[in-house]
Formats: structure tokens, sequence, C-alpha cells
């Protein structure tokens, strides 16, 4: 049996398979550690926004009376303990994606190939990918020409100079956690601009959170178009 991804999801399931006795298992990973969304993001205030206890695997609960809500850094170092106490790191293998699947009728075995170039034959295939550890990047006027740094939150540049403005366009939890922290200045930014897309429940949140700590909100919220495009100011 083959799960793919070692995100929350992959390791419950590869956690369960021994829990019921199975040992004949891999688990595929195509980054280089377990963790999926908590290894790639890793922006200022990244954390988790359901307090912790309820955040973690049934069968190894977390419990730490001094953390209330978990960050990113806690949430990957407890994630890569569960997989070594459940004795699940033999079972891994790291920074090997599936490219193809296929499903033979006449045998009922799937063949997986690999970016090792590897093919992997099997009875059952679980899929465990996950949705949101690749950033979905809007196609916005002006990103090809503007000559700073921009990123995804879930490709924070460590090295990027933040000293100056900067703007933060979104307003998910990514957006709620990271204003408070860059406009504390731990991204070394003099002054932080929050975009929101308006009309919003949380739009209305992030605002609110922005402003008490002092960054600016854009007047005129930036809003791609349907091609991708903004509109015309
Ligand atoms: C910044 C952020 C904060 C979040 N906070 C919360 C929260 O507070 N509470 C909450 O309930 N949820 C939160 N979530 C949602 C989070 O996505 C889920 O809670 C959960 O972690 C998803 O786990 P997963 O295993 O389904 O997917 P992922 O974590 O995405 O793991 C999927 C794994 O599959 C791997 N993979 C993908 N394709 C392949 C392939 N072809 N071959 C091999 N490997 C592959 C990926 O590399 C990845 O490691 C948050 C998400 C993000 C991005």
């Amino acid at each position: 049996m083959v799960v793919v991804g070692a995100g929350f999801g992959g390791l419950t399931m590869a956690a369960e398979l021994k829990r019921a006795g199975v040992e004949n298992f891999l688990i595929l990973e195509e980054g280089p550690e377990v963790g999926g969304v908590w290894r790639e993001n890793t922006y200022p205030g990244c954390s988790c926004y359901v307090p912790a206890h309820l955040y973690s695997f049934a069968f190894a609960p977390y419990r730490d009376a001094h953390v209330g809500y978990a960050g990113q850094q806690a949430i990957l170092t407890y994630m890569r303990e569960v997989t070594d106490r459940n004795g699940l790191r033999p079972h891994l293998r790291c920074d090997t994606a599936v490219v193809a699947a296929d499903y033979s009728d006449t045998d009922r075995i799937w063949t997986l190939t690999t970016t090792t170039g590897e093919l992997i034959r099997t009875d059952a295939v679980v899929w465990a990918l996950g949705q949101l550890h690749r950033p979905a990047i809007p196609r916005l006027r002006g990103t090809q020409t503007f000559g700073g740094p921009a990123f995804h939150s879930a490709r924070w540049d460590h090295t990027a100079d933040l000293s100056g403005q900067i703007a933060v366009v979104g307003t998910g939890s990514p957006a709620a956690q990271m204003i408070p922290e860059l406009a504390r200045g731990r991204g070394r930014c003099d002054r932080v601009s929050a975009f929101p897309v308006p009309g919003t429940a949380q739009a209305r949140r992030v605002v609110r959170s922005a402003v008490t700590v002092g960054a600016d909100v854009c007047a005129r919220p930036a809003r791609p178009l349907p091609g991708g495009a903004l509109p015309r100011r």
C-alpha cells in the first residue's frame, strides 16, 4: 500500500495502518520532510488559529499548558516527533513526488511513477495531497514590472530587504497573522499597508487588526478581475 503526502492527512493514515498491524506500506512525499503546509509556510506570525490541544492527532494529543495557539515551528516539531514516535520514518521517502498513476484492470494493480524514475506497484493508493501547500498567485496588473521583492506568504523570502514600506494583499488568516507581526517590526519594515478584498467579515476583522497595530489600510482595495487583471484607477 502507498500513502502519497506526509501532511496531517498522510501521517494520520500511516499511523493508523501501523496501529492496525499493517507494515507493508510506503509514504511518498515530494518535499524534503514531513509537515505539508506547516513545512511550506514560514511567514512572520504563522500559527494555528485553533487551540493547540484541538489541532492535533487523535492518537497523539498535543498537551502543553504553556501553549494556547501553537506556532508553525512548534507544529512542525510536533509532526516530526509523531513521525518518529510512531515508527513511520522507515516507511517514509522524501523528495519523491508521484507524477503518474496507472491502474491495470487485468492485474488490479496500481503502478506509480515517481520523480526519481522509480516505478512502484501497489494494491492500493491513498492520496493525501492536501490543497493549500501550493500557493495560488493571482495575475495582477503591474507584477511583471514591479521592481521590489514580491512573494507569496507560503514562499516567504527571509532574505528580502523589507525595510521601508510593505503591502500585504489579501484577507485570509495569513494576512491577519502577519500584519501585526510586520507592524511590530518582526519583518524589519517601517510601514505596513493592507489591501483587503472587501465585503467579508474576515476582511473587516483584518482591517480592524491592521488599524489597531498602526498599519495603513488602502481605501480602494485591490480586487483582481475575473481575467486576473486589476481594475483601472
Ligand atoms: C498557513 C495555513 C494555516 C492553517 N491553519 C489551520 C488551522 O489553524 N486550523 C485548521 O484546521 N487548518 C489549518 N490549515 C489548513 C491545513 O491545510 C490543514 O489543517 C492540514 O494541515 C492539511 O493537511 P493535509 O495532509 O491534508 O495537506 P498538506 O498539509 O497540504 O499535505 C499534503 C502533502 O502532500 C505532498 N504532496 C502533494 N502532491 C504530492 C505528490 N504528487 N507526490 C508526493 N507528495 C505530494 C505535499 O508536499 C504535502 O507535504 C492551515 C493551512 C495553511 C496553509
